[in-house]
């Protein structure tokens, strides 16, 4: 029977496939695909890891000390029956023959399976044997992730696999640094359980340009392994094994879209220019340095926001030193082949910590409410030497192009004068060792309610600002931009959120500093007149976004426009009535 789970929309388009349902702890479990002829060593790397495991209890239960509790040995056996059960090992090895998986892939997917039969036993002892089942895959894992196997390369698995049926991560949650695993991966769309529609997750999801819906509260539990489902990416709902009608009609629309993708993507050389005249810079949000080449053919005059946190997010507390993250710099630079590329110090902290193993990660656990707390420019001056380190990273690759500084969250004159001091200390220091740099300009993220209203006195301090709306809205609606509990609250339209972009906007343009939009609300056309009716010149978003934004361009009159603004920041009530009432003084 067909069913409907909703949740919110965060990436457009229509996703079918297969369900594949992970647990947020396995999302970063490779997944590749393995040609028959691999089978055989997949299934022996599984063997391996068996015996390896079994032996590894088996010392354990040799060891344990004769006054141990007679519930451990029982446990531990329990764990041996698990390991050598058939429904494990063996309906793992038709994963990895029929579906062509990867060991790790193959054993999570039954992993999940059986989970699923565990939770639907009425006995609460056999129920509870789930977290023992878990506990053993963990450790399968654990020494696969050891046994020197490398995973061929993404594009030879879509190659070689073309013709296997397209797969839908289904998970409870996934970390943004995780979602990252997933570029050019074989997963065809996202649900997640939880998550917000600006946060991080959703973000990168959007920036694979596959259709995703986040805070499906119901998904794990009423899409099973394996069952069809459908994405439909723009209303926020999964259909559960659709009937051969609603499947049709969704590969109509799918072909549409495709179709009207095309037809933008002729959009990518035409300049950005309004009906009245006025040139709009459309840049790019990248979160690594191989994004660059996709703001290139998006047609992107720029990069407005490279989010470097993703530098040091997947390495268990490894941080980059100053040469690597000059490398991708300076990567990132020569990748846009002297256009501008602006780079955000880290905004570490909120819903993207750092692994456990770093100083900061204990501190955050710690933080009653980490999107409060120590975050993004309050992280970086809390470790100075590691700011002054991502500076003159920073400084050294702006001698290969044009490099602007941004930093994310800065709320008090005190912080922007301490920032200035940092890169004051990081010159020194470069010019101490004999090391080149370039010249840079400063910008400062405004994405604090204080910063928009303090508009005046940063901008004497920066030479650009850029509105982050996504932490603006969540900052002045105290909604947390991650908690689907409160997500129908976090509201764009909201006219304080308009105030205060139209402040800052108006301020800076009258002082003649640069200002961008580098925000969500950058990337929605339903926002794009009044953005540029406000002032507005400079618009950064993700690349997959570019071309729909610059139609909207294309038929705007920045004069006409104009006279709508007071109308929508006079609206009462937000969204529909804002909309219309901007709408209404739209030429087209
Ligand atoms: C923002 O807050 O709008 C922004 C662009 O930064 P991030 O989404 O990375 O917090
Ligand atoms: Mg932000």
């Amino acid at each position: 029977m067909s069913i409907q789970v909703f949740g919110m929309p965060v990436s457009r388009g229509v996703a079918i496939g297969r369900a594949m349902l992970v647990a947020s702890s396995r999302v970063d479990v490779a997944h590749y695909y393995v040609p028959a002829e691999r089978a055989e060593h997949e299934i022996q790397r599984l063997r391996q890891a068996r015996d390896a495991v079994a032996a590894e209890i088996g010392a354990l239960q040799r060891d344990l000390p004769a006054e141990a509790p007679a519930e451990i040995s029982a446990l531990l056996d329990v764990h041996l029956m698990l390991l050598h059960d058939d429904a494990l090992i063996l309906a793992t090895k038709h994963w990895i023959v029929e579906r062509h998986y990867n060991a790790e892939w193959a054993l999570s997917a039954q992993l999940e399976v059986l989970a699923r039969q565990f939770d639907e036993m009425e006995d609460d002892y056999l129920r509870e044997r789930k977290a023992d089942l878990e506990q053993v895959v963990e450790r399968l894992l654990r020494h696969m992730a050891h046994d020197g196997d490398v995973a061929p390369s993404l594009s030879a698995q879509a190659r070689d696999f073309a013709g296997e049926d397209p797969l839908v991560l289904v998970a409870n949650d996934v970390a943004p640094a995780d979602m990252l695993h997933f570029k050019g991966s074989v997963f065809t769309g996202f649900v997640t359980e939880v998550g917000g529609r600006t946060s991080h997750t959703a973000i990168v999801a959007r920036s694979l340009d596959i259709p995703a819906v986040v805070g499906a509260r119901e998904a794990s539990r009423l899409i099973r392994q394996d069952d069809w489902v459908v994405i439909d990416g723009d209303a926020g709902v999964v259909i559960v094994n659709p009937s051969a009608i609603v499947l049709e009609e969704y590969r109509f629309r799918q072909r549409q879209s495709e179709l009207e993708r095309a037809r933008l993507n002729r959009l990518r050389h035409t300049p950005a220019v309004t009906l009245d005249g006025e040139a709009i810079e459309l840049l790019a949000n990248i979160e690594l340095p191989d994004d660059a080449p996709t703001a290139v053919t998006s047609g992107a005059v720029g990069v407005g926001l490279f989010r470097s946190e993703f530098l040091f997010m997947n390495r268990a507390g490894d941080l980059p030193d100053e040469d690597e993250q000059f490398e991708a710099y300076r990567a990132a630079v020569l990748a846009m082949g002297g256009l501008p590329v602006t780079i955000r110090t880290v905004d570490i902290g909120a819903d993207k910590p750092l692994e456990r193993m770093s100083v900061s990660e204990l501190r955050h656990e710690h933080q009653l409410n980490p999107a409060l707390g120590l975050r993004a420019i309050r992280w970086s001056l809390a470790e100075p030497s590691m700011f002054r380190q991502q500076l003159r990273a920073l400084l050294r690759a702006s001698a290969f192009g044009k490099l602007r500084i941004l930093f994310p969250m800065v709320a008090h004159v005190s912080e922007i004068r301490a920032t200035l001091e940092a890169l004051a200390r990081a010159r020194t220091q470069l010019d101490e060792a004999g090391r080149a740099y370039g010249p840079v300009e400063l910008g400062a993220m405004i994405e604090v309610p204080a910063a928009a209203l303090m508009i005046d006195q940063f901008l004497t301090h920066f030479d650009f600002v850029s509105i982050g709306t996504n932490d603006l809205i969540q900052y002045t609606l105290a909604i947390d931009r991650a908690d689907e509990a409160v997500s129908h609250l976090y509201d764009p339209w909201h006219p304080a959120v308009l105030h205060l972009i139209e402040h800052t906007i108006r301020r800076a343009n009258a002082a003649g500093k640069s200002v961008c939009v580098c925000g969500e609300m950058a990337g929605d056309p339903a926002f794009t007149d009044l953005l540029l009716a406000m002032g507005l010149r400079s618009f950064s978003m993700h690349p997959s976004r570019v071309a729909s934004v610059k139609q909207r361009v294309l038929r705007a009159d920045t004069r006409r426009l104009a006279a709508g603004v007071a109308r929508v920041l006079g609206a009462e009530s937000p969204s529909a009535e804002a909309a219309l009432a901007f709408a209404g003084s739209v030429p087209n």
